[in-house]
């Protein structure tokens, strides 16, 4: 299992360099970047702002493309091994072992690089400022690198993050990853721009009502639609469902699920001990369900309800 941490300089820095990033949904490099090429789709993203924890998420999908890239060089080498500095003037400095040149004005020279974008949005986690850089550090497999994509010692993040007062819940990751593993590819995302005239018909159809809590609300329900990895964010119209703005956070965690066998609602035992969720388990799904809803239901439930005997009677 494979975890990295990727720093998201501030957005200026970032968009000037020629990245285009947003924390919460994709992350790019390109291959100037050691460790450009061992970023797997299924991997853990941790992103940070080299101060602090941003959040991280399970990588979806990983888009390649070419590019070119101005890079510096040492007036006096000529190598590329040359480092902008952030405090210190002169600015650059070459750190090739024979020669440690420092200089205000680099050489340029254009360099075909490949890029890489990830796509990360459907498993993300909010930990802002959760940790600091000094907490972030001892969990990489060296700590002492200066690199932009660190390897992280997964196991180590999961016990600070089991560690602290109120620990943050890794089962959206989890459950992404074993989707990913599983060659199941299909989820629901949170209310999403470009979704408005979605959310609109859905309202339309359904009228003020979230499918497993009936009447409720405008303000408090979300679309929540189809969602293909392989589509890269494409979305589907069809096979949408109102969900109360708990239920729906609670249903992409996999904590309730909808039984494809009786269209009823499945509330994990963790939920079990509130009494407002408690009473929904076994009820039925208050709006009818199309071919295009039972689709995901299925998907859903083999990724958060998985077992060898459930997948005999689906498939
Ligand atoms: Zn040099």
């Amino acid at each position: 299992m494979t975890a990295w941490l990727m720093l998201a300089k501030e957005a200026s820095k970032r968009v000037s360099e020629g990245y285009d990033d947003h924390p919460s949904t994709h992350y790019s490099w390109d291959s100037t970047v050691p460790n450009h090429g061992n970023v797997q789709v299924g991997d853990v993203i941790v992103l940070w702002d080299s101060k602090k924890l941003l959040g991280l998420s399970t990588i979806e999908a990983i888009s390649q493309g070419e590019s070119t890239k101005q890079t510096p060089y040492c007036p006096k080498c000529e190598k590329a091994d040359v480092a902008e500095r952030k405090k210190l003037l002169p600015r650059f400095k070459c750190w090739n072992k024979t020669c440690r040149y420092t200089f205000d004005n680099a050489h340029w020279k254009t360099k075909e690089v490949k890029t890489y974008r990830s796509q990360h949005e459907s498993a993300w986690i909010s930990a802002d400022g959760l940790f600091s850089a000094d907490e972030l550090r001892p969990l990489c497999v060296k700590p002492k690198s200066q690199n932009s994509l660190r390897e992280l010692d997964w196991e180590k993040v999961r016990q600070a993050l089991a560690n602290i007062s109120e620990p943050i819940s890794l089962n959206i990751i989890d459950a992404t990853q074993k989707a990913i593993e599983g060659g199941h590819t299909i989820t629901t995302v949170r209310t999403r721009r470009g979704q408005g005239s979605f959310r609109k018909r859905l309202l339309k159809h359904f009228g003020e009502k979230c499918a497993f809590a009936g009447p409720t609300p405008p303000q408090a329900l979300d679309a929540a639609h189809l969602y293909s990895y392989a589509a890269n964010g494409e979305h589907h119209t069809s096979g949408g469902l109102l969900l109360r703005r708990d239920l729906h956070k609670l249903f992409d965690l996999g904590l309730i699920a909808v039984n494809p066998k009786n269209k009823k609602l499945d509330i994990s035992e963790e939920l079990m001990s509130y009494p407002d969720y408690k009473k929904l388990h076994g009820s039925w799904v208050t709006v009818p369900v199309t071919p295009e809803h039972m689709k995901w239901i299925v998907e859903h439930w083999k990724m958060h309800r998985d077992t060898e005997h459930d997948n005999a009677i689906l498939t």
